[in-house]
């Protein structure tokens, strides 16, 4: 892991600013038309705008939760907000699944760039096709289709490395201006001093005068909201470590100073966000994994293909 944080240092000064969403639609239409072999595929495309570095991670991800057309409907849905119900209506509707959903990095531009590609051909073409005996709302009947979109298909699996790394450079960014940013300016999470200078600063401050450490700065991104959000924590008398909660200040640094609980719990995973790791591995996502009947869904389908039962059946591409 060391190597790959180097080789991404060694990366951080190419990347100059956010990419727009134009750059990512070109990016994987190559990527198709290499697979294709051939130029007979339209992407949308957005017009070209310079941004800038996301403050937060909601304004990142807000980026994210616009409306776009269903993949096989008019139907428009939030990406963000509304992904459960999209879900929903993909299966019930359209009877189909898109596998590890919640590991796409983002949902917007993987519908866009699907629903044009679709128009190239029937469903069967780019997903893998089961039947099963019963309908989406559970009644029974024979050889019912079902389709499953997911990286089996090697076009599917460059798209969504493809956005994973444009996700990595919006990050990469900003971890870049967190660390060269000299105007940081809060008050210490534990003590009235003011943290000022650089993030690293206020994190060895933390790390050497109240034994808080969250590890080097280069592994960390989203300082200000990390910080924020420990500070929140500590405000309702939480423990960062158990989430047990307390009645006063006094005894809860006392319980987190014994049980040596004055770090963050790796199993919180809304923290994940904040750590560069999790953002460098396709496969692996901050994300919460929702459970909602597409899960269920998934889990039923690998259930059979585990039991020997019915199996997706995966086409061959061309
Ligand atoms: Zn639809
Ligand atoms: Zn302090
Ligand atoms: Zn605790």
């Amino acid at each position: 892991m060391l190597g790959a944080l180097a080789a991404l240092d060694a990366g951080v000064s190419d990347v100059e600013e956010t990419e727009t969403e134009s750059t990512i639609f070109a990016d994987t239409s190559t990527c198709a038309m290499d697979l294709e072999g051939s130029m007979g595929m339209l992407v949308p495309l957005s017009f070209p705008q310079k941004q800038k570095a996301p403050k937060n991670t909601k304004e990142l991800f807000e980026d994210d939760d616009v409306a776009v057309e269903c993949l096989l409907c008019k139907l428009e849905f939030k990406m963000e907000s509304e992904q459960k119900m999209f879900l929903k209506h993909l299966f019930t509707d359209h009877r189909l699944v898109i596998g590890d959903v919640n590991q796409v990095a983002s949902l917007k531009s993987y519908v866009k760039f699907w629903k044009a590609r679709f128009q190239s051909g029937p469903l069967e073409e780019f997903c893998s096709v089961m039947k099963m005996d019963t309908t989406p709302d559970g009644k029974y009947s024979k050889d019912e289709v079902y389709f499953m979109l997911s990286d089996i298909l090697p076009e599917d699996k460059q798209l969504r490395e493809g956005l994973q790394r444009k996700r990595l450079n919006v990050i990469l960014e900003r971890q870049k201006f967190e660390r060269e940013d000299m105007t940081y300016s809060q008050d210490c999470l534990f003590c009235r001093k003011k943290l000022e200078g650089t993030r690293a600063d206020a994190l060895e401050h933390l790390a050497e005068y109240h034994n808080f450490n969250l590890g080097r700065s280069d592994n960390l991104v989203f300082i200000d909201e990390l910080l924020e959000q420990i500070h929140l924590r500590l405000q309702n008398l939480r423990c960062l470590f158990c989430n047990n909660q307390f009645y006063e200040k006094r005894a809860l640094s006392e319980h987190m100073r014994k049980k040596q609980h004055k770090c963050i719990n790796p199993e919180h995973t809304e923290m994940d966000k904040y750590f560069i790791v999790n953002y460098l591995e396709i496969g692996k996502s901050w994300k919460e994994v929702e459970v909602c009947l597409h899960f269920i869904f998934i889990r039923y389908v690998l259930h059979l293909e585990l039991a020997g039962g019915a199996g997706w059946s995966s086409r061959t591409r061309r």
